[in-house]
């Protein structure tokens, strides 16, 4: 099997300024990760973790669960390493739902409760089980899912990357098969969107382009609460990956890409307000930026130099006073 159509799209919603969801689109490896935490974090951990999908090559050998698994891990790492490091990312994290297409079987590698769906037919399985404490009191028996929908902690999530060192990676492997299509998605679409308007409107769209946006209207259209992403995919006969050049490319989604990753959150630019589902392919990401010592050092002797502008002020200040 190989990977045909796909699409995605990100949105920040109808109620949120930021979007801190990031994706990645790089057939056959597809990612959404939703973050979460104070000011900037929550974005700053979703890059993180899509920026470890597109960057993470040490693992590009293994067999799909292990690599998906290790880039998670990788992922969880960088996130975890800069929370301890920035006092104002600590207690950030994301979620992460990610696939890898292995011959005929579609990899999952999921933490959180963003979400992976096959839609097959007139037919809508979810394949992931939500990581949040609704979805354990509902497979406890002390919720009913319609209560879990109108729950006022339902965004609560029991696991994440970026808050221990290391995470619990879910593994889940499905058998795809031609005309399948796969769905990655953040909540901010499941608890807008019904799982069976989700299968009609992709169904009914003339293409997974024109599904992605349509989701994205969707969620809108009911409340539009939370940023929401969708990543979209459909299965074809083959075995090569065969991508033409225009469609292979990775994204995380968001308009405004070059937010710098080593700089300090209080760095940040505010985000130019993301676009709904852009309908040309985004561009490439930026080249890395300057390794993170250097900018350090000068950020130091900065400080340095403002440090002692400010004592000769104060010097001068008082002698003339004291005069
Ligand atoms: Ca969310």
């Amino acid at each position: 099997m190989r990977i045909g159509e796909r699409a995605g799209a990100t949105d920040p919603g109808r109620k949120r300024r930021r979007n801190e969801d990031s994706y990645v689109l790089d057939p056959p490896l597809f990612a959404v990760a939703d973050g979460m935490g104070g000011a900037q974090a929550g974005e700053v951990a979703s890059r993180l973790a899509a920026a470890a999908f597109r960057e993470y090559h040490e693992a590009d050998e293994l067999p799909a669960g292990e690599r998906l698994a290790a880039i998670v891990q990788e992922a969880n790492r960088r996130i975890y390493e800069r929370a301890r490091e920035d006092a104002q990312a600590s207690g950030m994290g994301t979620t992460v739902t990610s696939a890898l297409l292995e011959g005929d079987r579609l990899v999952l590698g999921h933490v959180g409760d963003s979400r992976a769906y096959l839609l097959r037919g007139d037919e809508v399985t979810q394949l992931t089980d939500d990581h949040s404490l609704v979805a354990d009191l509902v497979r406890s028996g002390r919720l009913t899912p319609q209560e879990a929908e109108a729950h006022p902690q339902r965004s609560v999530i029991t696991r994440a990357l970026g808050t221990d060192p290391e995470v619990d990676v879910d593994a889940i492997a499905v058998d795809a098969r031609p005309g399948d299509v796969f769905l990655l998605c953040s909540d901010g679409l499941t608890t807008m969107v019904a799982d069976d308007a989700i299968l009609r409107i992709v169904q009914d769209a003339a293409s997974l382009e024109d599904a992605a946006r349509e989701l994205v209207r969707a969620a809108n259209r009911g409340g539009g609460e939370d940023n929401v992403t969708v990543i979209l995919f459909r299965i074809e006969e083959g075995d090569d990956p065969a991508l033409d050049e225009t469609q292979a490319m990775t994204t995380n989604g968001d308009p405004g890409d070059d937010i710098d990753l080593e700089d300090t959150l209080s760095g940040l630019e505010p985000a130019a307000p993301a676009a709904a589902a852009p309908p040309e392919p985004p561009a490439e990401p930026e080249p890395e930026p300057a390794p993170e010592p250097r900018r350090r050092r000068r950020r130091v002797a900065f400080l340095l130099i403002l440090l002692v502008l400010v004592a000769v002020l104060a010097l001068t200040a008082y002698w003339i006073f004291a005069r």
